[in-house]
């Protein structure tokens, strides 16, 4: 077979020692690079191997980063950033399967660990140029490229490496790599089934359980769905027939309900007509009441008549009995006239004790007034009382706080106080604040203008006043001013200009002039307050001090100060220390004050105890009154009882003297005349009442008839409007439960279906017998009842995890299936692989033991399978014997023996598969010159099959090739390329 694809172009630039780009343009033949040691040559193939993939670092022959293959500077140059190699392939017979005639590979590495590759121009990722190689012969670890020193490891390596360098030969790697995705896969295929296989597992736990929910949940809204369908059609058809008898129903009813309208009027109308009657009944029963008691009367008077008429026509016939009527009412007479006069005595009586009653109940309202005035006016007074009492005791508390301080003198300075209590000093009289008093509308400016002195100790000469500053010394008691009597002169305001102060309107005097004190201090009191003028205000006070010129020290009433010069002092005072005339006058004050009070309490006693006696004394009255109201009320009923007594008594005796008199007086004919005319006019009337009586009788007796009928009429009526009553309960009652049928019948569609009446007439029917129907909502709900409570969510839930239990199910034989057929897929590999490596191996036995025989000019050697039973494992050894020589191992051939045995077997290689390049690092340098010359010779073998770049320091090689190029480092650490006419220099090299 002829390969034309080849390496066309080599560019280097930055790559290791190739800090200048270098650009080895190549032809399909044989070329050699030569150069000095540490030129650069070797950087080609590893430039080469680096854009093919080399992904080791110690491959490339670097440290331990990849980093390492950019150029590192050297004495003149700078390092590198970036490495870049481009290899560019003639690919005209598409023999590297793109499209494209020229293929260029490049990769570029950056100082920072970055890497590109690039297909053409195109980013492009590693996998995608090892794959375009793959099996090609042209990949990084091939064969074909065989480093510096490198040669003899196909001898020694292993014989399961050797076994590799023929399966590319046979070219099964692809189907080794496709295999080993398909392991891969496998792998995966294996993982995702257990994995599946456990979710199966966890759902088969949720399937099973969910099911019977969802057939349990489905069976109820099956019965739920047939219910409600069945059940709507009902009850639409039970309100409408309902509805319908409901209306029936309420039309009897407003039948029944007019019916007892009219005989409830029929009624009432007999009932008043019976009303009627009876009051008539009662009006004639009371006129024949009437009438019998009047023909009674009248029978009576009639009987009186004629009795009365017997009893004159008898004493007619009697005429004694007049002389002693005539002696009767003579005593009849004196009887009545004593009785009048009795009678209008007890009126007179009466009518003054009448007079006196009220007399002295208006005394008794007065008196209980007056009472009632006094008590209010004492329960004042007793408070007011209390009050005085209560202002008595704070006074009193007040004055013995007062007392105690004047008393205890608490005042008075301690170093004071001691001088004027000590026994044993003599000539000491009192502090000048003791000894004076004043009125108390000055207390203020003396206790403002004695402030300073007025702890001053009056003495009687210097001696008493040493002997006491003495006394305060030996006891360590402080200090205190003394005022000795017969030293201390007196001192006082100018006389003119008092006089010229007279007549201002608010001065008020000197205070020496205003206090009150023994005579004998008087010296003492006047050099205090002589020269202290007193004003009313602070206004006057300044007024007066001008016009003095402020001579003088003048206070005001208010204790504010002008002092002498003008300075001004004052404001509030209230704290200023007291002397004892403060003290003084606050006692007498108070004093004053309790005096007053107790005064008061006791007038206000004395007002009480007579209001007490004056109450007393109108309860007395008030006692006395009520007597006397009880006894004229006594007299009042004793002579209103004498006087009826009496008036009854004088009745009779009128009566009998009237009764006498008409016997005596009256003429008896005429008398029996009128009676026997009453008599007939009475008769006449009895005889009328008695017809009277006939006709109400008979009157009455139709009324009770026609009551009686009436009575016959009501009974009926009455009876009938029960029965209406009654019927129109009844049907009221059924009204009333149909009403609430079809409320709850609609309360149903509406609660339970959400449905309207109208809309449930509308669109569901019933189908079937309304028994039938019935029958079978009945077991629809006795159904649900059995069903009970249902997960509704368990039939999407069980949808859902059946679903994805079917599909894990698919899934997993899915896989089951992927898997046998990856396992087919390799075993057919396997199969390939076995075939194709069998056939390879044995063609490049074949042609290793010719090459071998060859170039070693006779010998023998061959290649043997470590283990022929496993086709797919077996390593490859070499097995080889140079001429003369017997069969031996091959770790004892000699070093140019193994390469030639190694070159032997590429060649053999070369023979059986066609390489597009070789790329050769001094593989020959091991041999002699005739071997040299046999491995040039045998290069010639492959002249137009295959492409040779031979880096080589062996002349001879050189002559095999047709190009030449030099790589020299005439800058140190820079290699550059030259091109080498090759008579020209082979011999210089
Ligand atoms: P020999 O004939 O002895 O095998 P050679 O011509 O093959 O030598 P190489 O091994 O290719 O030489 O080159 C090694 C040279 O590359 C050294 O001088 C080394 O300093 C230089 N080199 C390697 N890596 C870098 C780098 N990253 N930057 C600069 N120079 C580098």
């Amino acid at each position: 077979m002829v390969i034309n694809v080849y390496l066309k172009e080599i560019v280097a630039n930055g790559f290791k020692s190739f800090a200048d780009k270098i650009d080895i343009k190549l032809d399909n033949k044989t070329t050699c690079i030569v150069g000095p040691n540490g030129s650069g040559k070797s950087n080609v193939v590893d430039a080469v191997r680096w854009v093919l993939g080399e992904q080791s670092v110690k491959s490339l022959r670097g440290d331990n980063l990849m980093s390492d293959v950019i150029f590192a500077g050297s004495k003149n140059r700078k390092a590198f950033n970036m490495a870049s190699v481009e290899l560019i392939f003639d690919n005209s017979d598409h023999y590297l399967n793109l499209e494209y005639t020229d293929i260029s590979i490049k990769r570029k590495a950056y100082r920072n660990g970055e890497n590109e590759y690039y297909l053409n121009g195109q980013k492009c990722r590693l996998k995608d140029i090892l794959n375009l190689m793959l099996d090609t012969g042209i990949g990084k670890e091939s064969f074909n490229i065989i480093s510096q020193g490198e040669v003899d490891k196909i001898i020694s390596n292993s014989s399961l490496d050797r076994r590799i360098i023929i399966e590319e030969v046979a070219g099964v790697l692809k189907y080794k790599k496709r295999k080993e995705e398909a392991l891969k896969k496998l792998g995966r295929t294996h993982d995702n089934m257990n994995r599946v296989q456990d979710i199966i597992i966890e759902l088969e736990k949720q399937v099973i359980p969910l099911k019977s929910q969802s057939e349990k949940a489905l069976e109820y809204l099956d019965n739920k769905k047939k219910l409600e369908n069945l059940e709507i059609a009902l009850l639409a058809y039970d309100i409408y027939n309902d509805t319908s008898n409901l209306e029936i129903l309420k039309s009897d009813f407003a039948k029944v309900s007019s019916l007892i309208v009219d005989v409830s009027s029929s009624t009432t109308s007999n009932d008043s007509d019976l009303l009627k009657k009876n009051i008539m009944k009662d009006k004639l029963e009371d006129k024949l009441n009437s009438l019998n008691g009047e023909l009674l009367q009248v029978v009576e008077e009639v009987e009186k008549l004629n009795s009365e008429k017997l009893l004159l026509e008898e004493k007619e016939k009697n005429k004694e009995n007049r002389d002693r009527n005539e002696e009767r009412l003579s005593v009849l007479f004196e009887e009545k006239e004593r009785l009048v006069k009795d009678v209008s005595l007890i009126d007179a009586q009466i009518s003054s004790t009448k007079i006196n009653l009220d007399d002295i109940n208006v005394k008794k309202s007065n008196i209980l007034k007056e009472r009632e005035e006094f008590r209010s006016n004492r329960e004042y007074l007793m408070s007011d009382f209390s009050k005085v009492d209560q202002e008595i005791i704070s006074f009193s508390n007040k004055k013995k706080s007062i007392l105690f301080e004047l008393e205890s003198s608490s005042f008075i300075p301690k170093a004071v106080l001691s001088v004027l209590n000590a026994k044993s000093l003599s000539g000491i009289y009192d502090i000048i604040g003791n000894v004076l008093s004043i009125d108390s509308k000055y207390t203020k400016a003396l206790e403002i203008a004695i402030s300073a002195s007025k702890n001053f100790i009056i003495t009687e000469d210097d001696e008493s006043s040493k002997s006491a500053i003495r006394y305060l010394k030996d006891h360590n008691l402080g200090r205190a001013t003394f005022f000795p009597l017969s030293v201390i002169k007196s001192r006082r305001v100018d006389g003119s200009i008092l006089r010229s102060l007279e007549n201002e309107v608010g001065f008020v005097g000197v205070l020496s002039d205003l206090v009150s004190y023994d005579v004998k201090y008087r010296n003492i009191i006047e050099n205090q307050l002589g020269t202290i003028l007193v004003a009313d205000n602070i206004d006057v006070a300044v007024l007066i001090a001008k016009k003095i010129n402020y001579r003088y020290k003048i206070v005001t009433l208010d204790g504010d100060v002008i002092n002498v010069g003008g300075s001004l002092s004052g404001g509030s005072s209230s704290n200023y220390s007291k002397s004892s005339v403060t003290l003084r006058q606050e006692l007498d004050f108070v004093e004053q004050k309790v005096t007053a009070l107790e005064r008061e309490k006791r007038e206000k006693q004395e007002r009480i105890d007579f209001i007490n006696a004056s109450i007393t004394d109108l309860d007395d009255k008030l006692l006395n009154t009520n007597r006397k109201v009880m006894e004229l009320e006594e007299r009042l009923r004793s002579l209103t009882s004498n006087r009826s007594l009496n008036n009854d008594t004088l009745h009779r005796v009128v009566q009998e003297i009237e009764s006498i008199d008409s016997v005596i007086n009256n003429d008896a004919m005429l008398k029996i005349e009128k009676i026997t005319q009453d008599y007939y006019s009475k008769v006449s009337r009895r005889d009328i009442i008695k017809n009277d009586i006939k006709s109400v009788s008979s009157d009455l007796s139709d009324i009770k008839d026609e009551i009686e009928r009436l009575s016959a009429d009501y009974k009926v009526y009455n009876q009938e409007l029960r029965e209406l009553e009654k019927n129109k309960n009844d049907l009221e009652l059924k009204i009333n439960r149909l009403d609430d049928n079809i409320d709850r019948m609609l309360r149903v569609l509406s609660e339970e279906y959400s449905m309207t009446y109208e809309r449930a007439r509308e669109a569901f029917h019933l189908d079937i017998e309304v028994l039938e129907a019935r029958e079978k909502v009945n077991l629809y709900k006795s159904n649900i009842k059995r069903i009970g409570m249902v997960n509704l969510d368990s039939i999407e839930e069980y949808e859902r995890v059946n679903n994805r239990y079917s599909f894990l199910l698919k899934q997993k034989g899915d896989l089951e299936s992927a898997e046998t057929s990856l396992v087919e897929i390799m075993d057919e590999m396997d199969g390939v692989i076995e075939e194709e490596f069998v056939k390879t191996f044995n063609a490049v036995n074949e042609e290793f033991s010719k090459v071998f025989r060859e170039l070693f000019v006779g010998g023998n050697a061959y290649l043997k399978l470590t283990d022929e039973d496993n086709l797919l494992t077996t390593g490859i050894d070499i097995v080889a014997s140079p001429p003369g020589k017997k069969l031996t191992s091959i770790s004892l051939l000699s070093g140019g023996e193994k390469t030639l045995t190694a070159i032997s077997l590429l060649f053999a290689i070369l023979n059986v598969r066609t390489i597009p390049f070789c790329l050769f690092d001094e593989v020959e340098a091991a041999l002699d010159e005739a071997n040299v010359d046999q491995f040039g010779k045998y290069l010639d073998h492959y002249k137009d099959k295959t492409q040779f770049l031979i880096i080589t320091h062996k002349k001879k090689t050189m002559e095999y090739a047709n190009t030449l190029y030099g790589i020299t480092m005439q800058e140190s650490g820079v290699s550059k390329l030259v091109s080498v006419r090759l008579n020209d220099h082979i011999d210089s090299l």
